[in-house]
C-alpha cells in the first residue's frame, strides 16, 4: 500500500496527490490521482490526473533526480490496471449507452468524457488515442480512423497523429495535399522526420487563415473536402507518372535507382490491369441486363 504520508511530498519535487480511485493487485496498490506541483524556486507548476503505483513512490533522490527502485513504466500491475481493468470497467459502465448512440456519437462521447477527466486506460487523463477508442467500442482502428475522418469533415473533431483533439476552425489543405507538403518538407531531412512536416503545415495554414479571406478549407475545396475528389487524384496521378517517367528517361544522373522505378511501374501496371478487368466485367454484366427494345 502507498504510504499516505508520501502523497504530499516535501522534497525538491513538491507535489500533492489526492486519490480518486485505488486498486490493489497482489498487495500492490495502483491509484488514479489528482496531482498538483508547485515549485516556487523555479516557478514550475502543473496539475492534472495521473495513474500511479507503489513503484512511483519508491525512489531515492540523487543529483537532483529520482532514482526508482523499479521502473514505474514497466510495472506489470499498473499495466494490467491500465490496459485491462480500466477498459473493462468503462465498457461495463458505458458499453450499452455507446451501442445505443452508435459508433460515431460514441467517439464524441468518449472524447467529451476524457476532456472532463475520465480515465479510459492511459497514464495521463487528458489524452486518448484512436487505438484506445477502438478497444472501448470493440471496433477496428481503421474503422475508428474512418469515422474520425467523417467527424473532421463535419467540423466536430480533429486528430493530432492518433490523438483525438478538439476541432479548431481554420484553413486547412485537403489531406492528400497536406501529406504531400509534409513529405516534401521531411524527405530532405530523412523521412519520416518527427513533426517537421506538421509544424510547417500548421504555420503555413495559420498564415493563410490570418492574412487571407480563406478561413476554412471546406468552403474553398468543395464537396470532397477534407479529401481531393477521386477524379482529381486520377488526373494528377496520371499526369505526375507521365512527367516522372519522361524526366527519368532524360536523366543521366545516377541519383535515381532506375530498376526500382521500373519495378514500381510494372507493379502499378499489373494493378491497373486488375482494375480495368473488373470494370470490364461490371460493364458486361450491366450490358447483359439491358434488354434491347424491339422495333417491330
Ligand atoms: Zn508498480
Amino acid at each position: 500500500m502507498i504510504d499516505r504520508k508520501k502523497l504530499i511530498t516535501q522534497d525538491a519535487f513538491k507535489t500533492t496527490y489526492r486519490i480518486i480511485k485505488s486498486w490493489t493487485l497482489e498487495g500492490h496498490e495502483i491509484i488514479w490521482a489528482w496531482f498538483e506541483i508547485v515549485r516556487p524556486h523555479d516557478m514550475s507548476h502543473g496539475k492534472g490526473k495521473t495513474l500511479l503505483c507503489e513503484c512511483d513512490f519508491d525512489f531515492e533522490i540523487a543529483n537532483g533526480s529520482k532514482k526508482f527502485k523499479n521502473d514505474p513504466h514497466e510495472c506489470q500491475h499498473k499495466k494490467y490496471v491500465r490496459d485491462v481493468l480500466i477498459p473493462q470497467e468503462s465498457i461495463r459502465e458505458y458499453g450499452e449507452t455507446w451501442k445505443a448512440m452508435g459508433c460515431k456519437q460514441a467517439i464524441l462521447d468518449i472524447f467529451e468524457k476524457v476532456k472532463n477527466g475520465k480515465l479510459f486506460g492511459k497514464y495521463k487523463g487528458d489524452v486518448i488515442y484512436i487505438q484506445e477508442v477502438a478497444r472501448l467500442l470493440g471496433e477496428t482502428d481503421a474503422n475508428i480512423l474512418k469515422l474520425c475522418d467523417e467527424l473532421f469533415a463535419e467540423e466536430q473533431l480533429s486528430l493530432n497523429g492518433a490523438i483525438l483533439i478538439p476541432y479548431v476552425s481554420r484553413f486547412r489543405f485537403p489531406k492528400e495535399i497536406q501529406h504531400l507538403l509534409a513529405y516534401l518538407i521531411e524527405e530532405p531531412l530523412g523521412w519520416p522526420n518527427g513533426e517537421a512536416g506538421d509544424c510547417f503545415l500548421e504555420e503555413i495554414e495559420g498564415v493563410i487563415t490570418e492574412y487571407t479571406n480563406f478561413k476554412t478549407g471546406k468552403k474553398v475545396f468543395g464537396d470532397h473536402y477534407p479529401h481531393l475528389s477521386p477524379q482529381i487524384l486520377i488526373n494528377f496521378g496520371g499526369a505526375w507518372i507521365q512527367s516522372g517517367v519522361s524526366k527519368l528517361c532524360e536523366s543521366k544522373s545516377e541519383e535515381c535507382d532506375l530498376q526500382l522505378q521500373v519495378n514500381y511501374l510494372k507493379s502499378l501496371i499489373d494493378y491497373l490491369k486488375v482494375i480495368v478487368d473488373e470494370t470490364d466485367k461490371t460493364m458486361l454484366s450491366i450490358q447483359s441486363k439491358i434488354v434491347p427494345e424491339k422495333n417491330d
